[in-house]
């Protein structure tokens, strides 16, 4: 049982309205969800969970946009080639060389609206601000005490 229920259901089911990111509210407001993030072993787990997938969607859109100016780069290449084709050996390939840029251009696009969507609407700027935050931070408590100390004082 333990681990598997939420301990406080009313703000576990705020929290799961506002897809556990409580980045948007204000400091004062958000002490009790953090406190609730903390204490709740499912919670938090649900909330990493959906961290981990803004990331994701972020990193996934980000790579679809390269893949789509490297067909474009490629494409640009074809063109040199198909410049000779179609005048020295007289083929007819432009059509399907604009095709391909169309296409290539539109995959762009899109994956560009969709990288946008990610970053305006989930909190994965924040999250992978805060993976580069998170492991400077675990990296600080392995640290012998008497750094550690030297640094607080600072
Ligand atoms: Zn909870």
């Amino acid at each position: 049982m333990a681990g598997s229920g939420c301990t406080d259901r009313v703000i576990g089911a705020i929290l799961g309205s506002w897809r556990y990111d409580i980045s948007a509210i204000s400091p004062e407001m958000r002490r009790d969800y953090e406190q609730h993030l903390a204490e709740c072993p499912r919670c938090h787990a649900r909330q990493r969970f959906h961290r981990t997938l803004d990331g994701s969607l972020a990193v996934l859109t980000a790579l679809s946009m390269l893949s789509f100016l490297f067909a474009l780069a490629v494409l640009q290449r074809v063109k040199i080639l198909e410049h000779v084709a179609f005048n020295i050996l007289h083929l007819e390939v432009v059509s399907m060389y604009q095709m391909l840029v169309s296409a290539a251009v539109a995959g762009l696009i899109f994956s560009l609206i969709a990288f946008l969507l990610v970053m305006t609407t989930t909190p994965a700027p924040t999250y992978l601000g805060g993976v580069a935050r998170d492991r400077a931070r675990t990296l600080e408590a392995r640290l012998p005490e008497s750094i550690r100390s030297l640094r607080s004082r600072s």
